[in-house]
């Protein structure tokens, strides 16, 4: 099997602003340094424009409003995705802090011409303990075309809490129980862009940090260990509907 983190473009799907970069952020350094075309559109990116006040979370990292937390995340992302050469893409949907009503279907709409010509996506896939990812990544498997490429990464940092190795889980409706997770090859120097990276989200850096001051040191071992960031690639043989 050819590795399909050396296709042209790759679209690679974030709940929130800063998952994929915490998760696979060294994985798309090494992608775009090889050359390929990487797209992170995060589906959950909030909205600039709004004057409600901010959800519970938004509001324990300092943002009185919904709008100002928006525009503030998005623009960390921003420096985080040229720190990695990778093109931002933000969708106007709510976290669910907000409680967002749009379906699936509206959302699916949004995100699926971003997905038009790409080799290969990426979604989260372990261990989902967050409402939106497992949203975004049962959405992704049961609408996603059958022949496309598609990856489940390991997300960071909730894979440091999570119990045991990756696992199909909640998406064994989809997945076969034994896809492998595997690590993505990457240098030092990739590794160190992911880093300088992940400091660019300094607004939810602080709150991590406070709840868990040796959260980088874990997600390093984490990674030692798995011997980098991991991915699933499912094949139409993996993923059932
Ligand atoms: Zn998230």
């Amino acid at each position: 099997m050819t590795t399909p983190l050396e296709a042209r473009r790759i679209v690679v799907l974030s709940p929130h602003l800063d998952d994929a970069v915490f998760s696979v952020g060294a994985s798309i350094a090494r992608a775009v340094r090889e050359g390929t075309d990487i797209l992170v559109v995060t589906a959950f990116a909030g909205v600039p424009g709004s004057a409600n006040e901010s959800g519970s979370w938004d509001r324990s990292v300092g943002f009185a409003h919904e709008g100002e937390a928006a525009v503030a995340r998005r623009r960390e992302d921003a420096v985080a995705s040229g720190i990695l050469g990778a093109v931002p893409v933000w969708l106007p949907f709510r976290e669910e802090q907000y409680g967002e009503e749009a379906t699936d279907d509206a959302i699916w709409a949004a995100i699926a011409p971003h997905l038009s010509g790409a080799d290969a996506i990426l979604v989260p896939g372990f261990p989902l303990d967050h409402a939106d990812h497992r949203r975004l990544a049962r959405m992704t498997l049961s609408r996603v075309d059958v022949r496309t490429r598609l990856g489940l990464y390991v997300e960071q940092p909730y894979a440091t809490w999570a119990d045991g190795p990756p696992r199909a889980g909640v998406l064994s409706q989809w997945v076969d129980e034994d896809v492998a997770w595997r690590p993505v090859p990457a240098l030092g120097r990739d590794r160190r862009r992911k880093w300088r990276a992940c400091l660019a989200y300094r607004s939810q850096l602080r709150r991590m940090l406070r709840d868990s001051p040796n959260l980088p040191w874990r997600v390093g071992r984490y990674e030692r260990r798995a011997g980098g960031e991991s991915v699933a690639w499912t094949s139409s043989r993996t993923v059932h509907r």
